[in-house]
């Protein structure tokens, strides 16, 4: 229905604000430290291994979260909530400093490569669906080639499985400097709910240095405009 209605204001399909709050949107979980008793409920429920308790408290590693709410539903003092701001990625590196640079190198343009190293699709799909017409990211210049030699970074989708290490690597080295390394999804930080599996290899930052990480399961297509817009200081 909303997007019927900004078809009928705008007169197009495209949504002006694309950042706009979402309450749909799967967000950051919180531990609220004042009613969690550390009872560990919550970390052997979460399959990610993404929860940990430190000085008696539950930790979410959002990084590692892949949003199931699983244990929001198993805490008895309700200390677990879920934000709806997907508006949470990560810039590695120097933060707002490597920002300021990429601005100067590329002048608020980013051309992009995708390689999906084994993914599921669903963060392939969500990446899509940042170029369809209501999302419409290229509008702000961000592309996306079929050539790693016309690519300012790549953009990795899923565990780095052992077929196609050897195809990240070729197309990292193709890439003229300077060179960017996004890593999309919970599966591109460390394995996500596959890490176990046998045909994984190592982590995507043990292979190449990665500046910005995308978090989600799937990330919403707001989310990775929101790190792609935030990457060349576009917001
Ligand atoms: S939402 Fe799921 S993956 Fe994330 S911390 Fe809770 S149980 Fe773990």
């Amino acid at each position: 229905m909303g997007i019927i209605l900004d078809r009928i204001k705008y007169g197009n399909e495209t949504k002006k604000d694309i950042l706009f709050d979402n309450p749909d949107s799967y967000g950051k979980v919180n531990v609220d430290s004042d009613k969690c008793n550390g009872c560990t409920k919550c970390v052997n429920e979460c399959v990610a291994n993404a929860i940990e308790i430190k000085k008696g408290k539950a930790v979410v590693d959002y990084k590692k979260c892949i949003y199931c709410r699983n244990c929001i539903g198993v805490c008895d003092k309700l200390a677990i909530e879920m934000e709806h701001d997907c508006k949470f990625c990560d810039i590695e590196q120097a933060g707002n400093e490597l920002a300021r640079k990429i601005y100067e190198k590329f002048k608020r343009s980013l051309v992009l490569r995708s390689v999906d190293t084994g993914s599921c699709n669903a963060c392939m799909l969500e990446l899509s669906a940042t170029q369809n017409t209501y999302y419409d990211i290229s509008r702000f210049g961000v592309k996306f080639a079929a050539s790693p030699r016309h690519s300012d970074g790549i953009v990795v989708t899923g565990p780095v499985t052992i077929n196609m290490r050897e195809a990240l690597i070729k197309t990292y080295n193709a890439m003229p400097e300077p060179k960017l390394v996004i890593a999309v999804g919970t599966c591109s930080f460390d394995g996500g709910i596959f890490k176990d599996g046998y045909g994984n290899v190592e982590r995507l930052s043990d292979i190449m240095p990665v500046d910005l990480y995308i978090p989600g399961c799937p990330p919403s297509p707001q989310g990775i405009v929101y790190g792609l817009l935030k990457l060349i200081d576009r917001i």
